[in-house]
């Protein structure tokens, strides 16, 4: 039999055996250009993500080594007459499905094939990484010169092409803006198979789709990322508080710093709402001492919950102590937090960019990591902040969470407007994140089916007393409803996701336009 027809009758048997809906012309044409995986492995691990809560199989994976291999599987599904969706998938941990390829193939950016190094410009404070880097290897690959990114998330065994398809944000934002304000350049491989730089000054339509994109009109395949003189410790501070206006307040005061000299502000704000006097089932704060809780259960507050700023001040080998104990001090003199509530760690400073990471293995060596993860995060206006604590913190969630509820605000004028992310109209709004964790066999309450229920109610909530929410890392089933997530910008994104992905072949599992085969 020629070489040809053998690789075929190969693949309709794969069909066979698998199930496949990918055309077998394409496949085959497929198959002489790059190698897919077609491994059980692959396609299980490629169906499913973090939230746990949707699996969609891929008909095949692919590990790429390089921009060119992407380009050539994305141009195949672009000009096959059947079309096949393509979905790039950094570290998997979206929670509904967003980096999903129902029957399509799965673009497996990180932790596959060998995938280009970071290359650091200690000159001009930068690093050049692969779209499926993770955070923690680009930490450590600049910490070798004496840099690192200045913005951050909380949890670092993400992708920085997964981050910066939706914002990348930490208690670093407010001072340096999300993830995506802090990228110079990226290569892109558009829904229609070319490999295109982009930059503020160079194909900018396309720089600012991909930011906070979503994936909807390219596969990050680098992205150039500014740098600087990275702290060696950091001084980490959580202080209570009863009152939710005296937190907020305290909030919104620390973060209008961002424009003062270093010494006068903290690097990081964020905050926390403890709602069920569950501090030591919050794995995020297992900062505290376990002799704690007890003294925080006999703290008197309104309606059972707490609120707990969370604040730090990095440092240097060259720093003096005394003066960054003097500027930690003079800070928190003028916050308003119950008196006698200081918890203060000192700690290096990878150490603490890297604290989820240690609240994960503990997690994982109990049974608690690999369950289902009905997250909702928002972003809520500052002028409805209140009545989002009253409804929601002091309402709706009762006395139980299921997991940390994060809580920090941002300034608006450190988001760029010409990218794809939509925020309330305010100077300042809030991330508030639930991120709850259910159990299958648990309390009634602690369901994944009663805490989806709860998310929705969160969310009638919201839109019944127009509180002007967005989601933060959304997710919708509908167009329609896509459309009132951009409101204004929608004609924008449309216009984008038309000369970028006509063919609607790039990150299906988002779920905003209908795939056109
Ligand atoms: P994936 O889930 O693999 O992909 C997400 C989406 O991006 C998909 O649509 C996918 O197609 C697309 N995509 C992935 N890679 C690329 C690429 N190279 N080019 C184009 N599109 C791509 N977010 C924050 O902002 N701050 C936090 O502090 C934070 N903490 C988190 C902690 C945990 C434990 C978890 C599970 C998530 C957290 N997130 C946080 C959310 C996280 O940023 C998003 O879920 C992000 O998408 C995860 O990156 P990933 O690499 O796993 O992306």
């Amino acid at each position: 039999m020629a070489p040809k027809l053998l690789m075929l009758t190969a693949i309709c048997r794969l069909i066979v055996i698998v199930g496949l809906t990918l055309n077998p012309n394409d496949l085959l044409l497929i198959q002489t250009e790059i190698q897919l995986s077609f491994n059980r492995t692959d396609i299980q691990s490629a169906s499913s993500d973090f939230g746990k809560t949707t699996v969609h199989f891929p008909a095949a994976v692919l590990h790429p080594s390089s921009a060119g291999d992407i380009a050539k599987l994305v141009k195949l599904a672009y000009e096959s007459p059947h079309g096949f969706a393509v979905s790039a998938r950094g570290h998997g941990h979206s929670i509904n499905g967003q980096s999903l390829a129902a029957d399509g193939v799965v673009v497996e950016m990180s932790g596959g094939a060998p995938a280009p190094a970071p290359v650091v410009s200690e000159k001009l404070m930068y690093v050049d990484v692969w779209g499926g880097e993770l955070w923690i290897d680009v930490l450590k690959s600049t910490l070798k010169y004496g840099l690192a990114p200045k913005s951050w998330t909380d949890y670092l065994y993400l992708s920085v092409g997964g981050t910066i398809s939706n914002a990348g944000i930490s208690g670093q934002a407010f001072n340096h803006g999300p993830q995506i304000s802090n990228v110079h350049e990226v290569d892109v491989v558009t829904g229609k198979g070319e490999v295109v730089t982009c930059a503020e000054d160079k194909n900018p339509e396309l720089f600012h789709a991909v930011m906070g994109g979503l994936g909807q009109v390219g596969i990050i395949t680098r992205a150039r990322i500014a740098l600087e003189p990275s702290p060696q410790r950091v001084r980490w501070i959580r202080v209570l508080y009863s009152n939710f206006l005296g937190f907020t307040h305290d909030q919104e005061y620390l973060i209008s710093l961002h424009g003062q000299p270093s010494s006068q502000k903290f690097d990081y704000v964020e905050g926390f709402v403890i709602v069920d006097g569950g501090l030591i089932n919050n794995w995020r704060s297992s900062f505290f001492s376990p002799s704690n809780p007890v003294k925080i259960s006999s703290i008197s507050s309104v309606g059972n919950v707490l609120y707990c700023l969370e604040i730090t001040k990095n440092y240097y080998h060259h720093s003096d102590p005394e003066s960054i104990d003097q500027e930690v001090e003079a800070l928190l003199k003028k916050l308003n937090y119950i008196p006698a509530s200081v918890f203060t760690t000192d700690l290096p400073y990878v150490d603490f960019l890297d604290r989820v990471h240690k609240a994960e293995l503990k997690l994982r060596s109990k049974g608690l990591w690999d369950v289902p993860h009905p997250w909702l995060n928002l972003f809520v206006p500052k002028s409805r902040i209140a009545d989002f604590d009253q409804g929601v913190f002091k309402g709706i969630l009762g006395n139980k969470t299921s997991g940390p509820i994060l809580i920090y605000p941002m300034n608006k004028n450190k988001w760029d407007e010409r990218t794809s992310v939509v925020t309330p109209n305010e100077d300042v709004f809030y991330l508030v994140a639930l991120l709850r964790s259910a159990l299958q066999n648990g309390e009634e309450a602690l369901t994944l089916e009663r805490l989806s229920d709860e998310n929705r109610h969160i969310l009638n909530f919201c839109k019944e007393q127009k509180i002007g929410i967005k989601q933060y890392l959304p997710h919708y089933t509908s167009q329609q409803e896509w459309m009132e997530h951009y409101g204004e910008k929608w004609p924008q994104i449309y216009k984008r996701k038309l000369e970028f992905d006509p063919r609607h072949i790039l990150a299906t599992g988002q779920r905003i336009f209908e795939p056109s085969f």
